[in-house]
């Protein structure tokens, strides 16, 4: 599932490939997404500049010179850069053909992505209104961590998954975030300290901030990648490598299970 750093990549790949351009034509393939994508949006769009790309959360937000167009990777979306005149593939759902004779390409087989348009303030649309701080927001400080966890028993993980308190982390970026600040994912989160809040904020935008680089240095024609890590996976710490020996001390990474989801972690460097 693309996470923060793979929408964060393909925003980059956006931006660089098509900002400034104009939005010749939005061609529907399919409209059966996750809602279906409003049939007026081609009329609306059509003529319109794209002036930017901007991301919130893992909704990718294509600003226009009159509107914005939401638009979300699902499960298994990719957005790619194309010649205007590259033949459909399966799962092909619409292109947004550009003035230069290029096109971004949405390709999504299982179709939980999703595109909206917008005239007011995005960040008012009901899908962006109630999101959760995001890791590289200012106000999602170490004192915004503390107070999150305070009070709470449930494992330091899964506040960090759970999307009402923080958006855009993931299952990859927390295992990975705990790991860098030596927090064991079992960890009550109210027994946190102030110390370790603040050590386990800068591990998250460590870890988000690697992982965007690593995409960004692997996009070409490609603005997004289809889910999987791609070259960051060989600079993962513990995600996914349960049996391999830990990159820090040599201990093996282990697997258990939070919450229906896998957490790897090093039981050398991250006592419970
Ligand atoms: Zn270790």
């Amino acid at each position: 599932m693309p996470e923060l750093p793979e929408v964060e990549a393909t925003r980059r790949g956006v931006e660089r490939a098509a900002a400034g351009q104009t939005l010749r034509e939005l061609r529907i393939y399919d409209a059966r997404l996750r809602w279906p994508v409003d049939p007026t949006i081609p009329a609306q769009i059509a003529g319109l500049r794209l002036k930017a790309a901007q991301r919130r959360a893992k909704y990718l937000l294509l600003v226009l010179e009159r509107g914005t167009l939401i638009v979300h990777l699902g499960m298994s979306g990719s957005l790619r850069i194309l010649p205007a005149d590259t033949p459909l593939r399966k799962h092909d759902q619409f292109d947004l053909l550009l003035g230069n004779g290029t096109t971004l390409r949405f390709n999504d087989p299982r179709r939980f992505g999703s595109l909206h348009y917008t005239l007011e303030d995005a960040a008012r649309h009901r899908l962006l209104q109630h999101l959760a701080p995001e890791p590289f927001n200012a106000h999602f400080d170490a004192a915004y961590l503390q107070r999150i966890t305070r009070r709470r028993r449930v494992a330091i993980k899964q506040v960090l998954m759970n999307s009402r308190l923080v958006t855009g982390v993931g299952n990859i970026y927390a295992s990975e975030a705990l790991f860098r600040a030596r927090i064991h994912p079992r960890r009550r989160a109210g027994r946190l300290s102030g110390k370790e809040c603040a050590r386990l904020l800068r591990a998250v935008r460590a870890a988000l901030t690697a992982a965007i680089r690593a995409g960004g240095t692997t996009l070409r024609d490609y603005v997004g990648t289809d889910g999987n890590p791609g070259a960051f996976r060989q600079k993962l710490y513990v995600y996914e490598r349960d049996g391999q020996p830990c990159r820090r001390c040599g201990t093996l990474i282990r697997r258990i299970t939070q919450g229906h989801r896998s957490s790897y972690f090093c039981p050398q460097c991250q006592p419970k």
